[in-house]
């Protein structure tokens, strides 16, 4: 994003994982999961994919060609809930909390993990609480940034 010569407020999203809270800055690769993280998402975006909800990565990838709704989100949660799913046992509801506002490819990601993994996840953002579960936000499809 600095390429761009935009000076956007990265952004940062946490998890609670076994009592401990670990933050995740958007496009920060130092962590030392990273590897086991960009696999979980990986493997999401494929069936994602093949489930024909379009390609969420290539959004992810080109940040030029997203909207600027997505470059302002920063997608860390994204990687939060990676990490929460890696490292909390199966069932296991995930909670994140992130400083930007969720974007439309990050909402829709999101509830395809609720479903795909059969776990209740939460993300609270700036202003909106998203509880997803099977598939589908508390909230519906209103409350992510759209373009
Ligand atoms: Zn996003
Ligand atoms: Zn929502």
């Amino acid at each position: 994003m600095r390429e761009m010569g935009l000076t956007v407020d990265p952004g940062c999203s946490w998890v609670e994982v076994k009592g401990k809270v670990h933050a995740f800055l958007s496009g920060d690769s130092s962590h030392p999961e990273m590897r086991e993280i960009e696999g979980v998402l990986q493997g999401f975006f494929e069936k994602m994919t093949a489930a024909g909800h379009g390609d969420p990565e290539a959004s992810f990838a080109n940040e030029v060609e997203a909207s600027k709704a997505e470059v302002f989100c920063g997608h860390s949660e994204r990687l939060a809930v990676a990490y929460g799913l890696i490292n909390t046992s199966p069932g296991m509801p995930i909670w994140v909390t992130k400083t930007l506002y969720m974007c439309e490819s990050c909402h829709i990601t999101m509830k395809f993990i609720s479903k795909a993994v059969r776990r209740e996840i939460s993300v609270r953002d700036t202003e909106i609480f998203h509880h997803f579960k099977d598939g589908s936000c508390s909230r519906g499809d209103e409350g992510y940034r759209g373009n």
